[in-house]
């Protein structure tokens, strides 16, 4: 894996930042050609396109981009897609109603509902309601359970692809303390479980956690997933830490203060390009792996 160093500051050459930097995007590109010749590779052996359906809740602007972004990377993968745009005062019935229809269409392989989901909904009922086995982006529990006993199946896709790069950068897991801050379901809580599965010890941390800053000084790896810009510091880190900025907040800025970070630091994602591609990079490789075992299932059709 190509390892970059950070843009040096010309103005201040005793302040040369010292990490390498995790670039998602070449690793991103390679996943999608993969799954791109696979897909191909399916279509021309029995005539099924690997298909995602996208479900969209309500108008808020940035889903809406999200979920633009997906279908637009689905196209250039050879993925089909099926859109579907709900108005923002569905209820949980409506939801749970279109995604059953959409797990039982045998043209339809991956699941993915846009979230968050308007108040009035229950999202993990919604959740529950797509099929284990188009579940795509890792929400449902029975995909968490995976993650936890570390068993095969789709995993969350940013936790998914967060591992995948630290894998690909051979950062050592084994042994490794890991504090991760922030416990989300889609994010925190399974990135905790994939690095455990990895032999990692590790540390969750919240918003109720005391002493933040000295528990992440403990780090030998760091993923932040808490979504306040620049919320880690530098002086929180250990020197030679390798840190995972999966935050992304208004102007393209993460949840880690990325100039200080450098200077202690030995490796770190970039926002943009660390993490972000990486996650949709993994939802059009686990929407390939779908189609391919609902066709050789005998479930999927044309
Ligand atoms: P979330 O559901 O809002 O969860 C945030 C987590 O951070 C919660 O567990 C919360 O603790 C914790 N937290 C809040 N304030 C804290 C504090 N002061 N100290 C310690 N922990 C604190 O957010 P999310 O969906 O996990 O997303 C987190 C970030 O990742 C956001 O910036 C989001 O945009 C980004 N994200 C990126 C991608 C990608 O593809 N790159 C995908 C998804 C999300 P409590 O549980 O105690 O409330």
């Amino acid at each position: 894996m190509t390892q970059s160093t950070p843009t040096q500051s010309a103005d201040n050459a005793t302040t040369q930042p010292q990490a390498r930097l995790m670039i998602g995007t070449e690793l991103a590109a390679e996943m999608v050609t993969k799954a791109a010749v696979r897909a191909e590779a399916l279509r021309e052996r029995t005539g099924v396109q690997p298909c995602l359906a996208t479900v969209l809740v309500g108008d808020d602007p940035a889903s809406a981009t999200y979920v633009r972004m997906k279908q637009n990377r689905s196209k250039k993968a050879g993925i089909g897609s099926r859109s579907v745009v709900l108005p923002a005062e569905t209820t949980t019935e409506e939801l749970v109603a279109e995604l059953t229809k959409l797990s039982e269409d045998p043209e339809v392989h991956g699941i993915l509902l846009q979230h968050p989901v308007p108040a009035q909904i229950d999202e993990r009922a919604a959740f529950e309601a797509i099929a284990p086995a188009k579940d795509v982006d890792g929400v449902t529990m029975h995909a968490f359970a995976a993650m936890a006993f570390g068993e095969p199946g789709f995993r969350s896709c940013t936790p998914g692809g967060i591992l995948r790069l630290l894998e690909a950068y051979e950062v050592p897991l084994s042994g490794a303390h890991a504090v991760v801050i922030g416990r989300s379901p889609i994010l925190g809580k399974p990135a905790g479980m994939l690095l455990l599965a990895s032999n990692a010890t590790v540390t969750y941390t919240h918003s109720r956690t005391k002493d933040l800053a000295d528990i992440v000084r403990q780090a030998d790896i760091v993923v932040a997933a808490v979504g306040k810009a620049n919320f880690v510091r530098g002086s929180w880190l250990k020197p030679g830490a390798v840190v995972v900025d999966a935050g992304y907040n208004e102007g393209n800025v993460g949840d880690v203060h990325f100039e200080e970070a450098t200077e202690v630091a030995s490796l770190i994602t970039p926002v943009p390009g660390g993490v972000g591609p990486m996650t949709i990079a993994l939802l059009l490789e686990q929407t390939v792996d779908a189609a391919e075992a609902q066709t050789a299932a005998g479930t999927a059709s044309v």
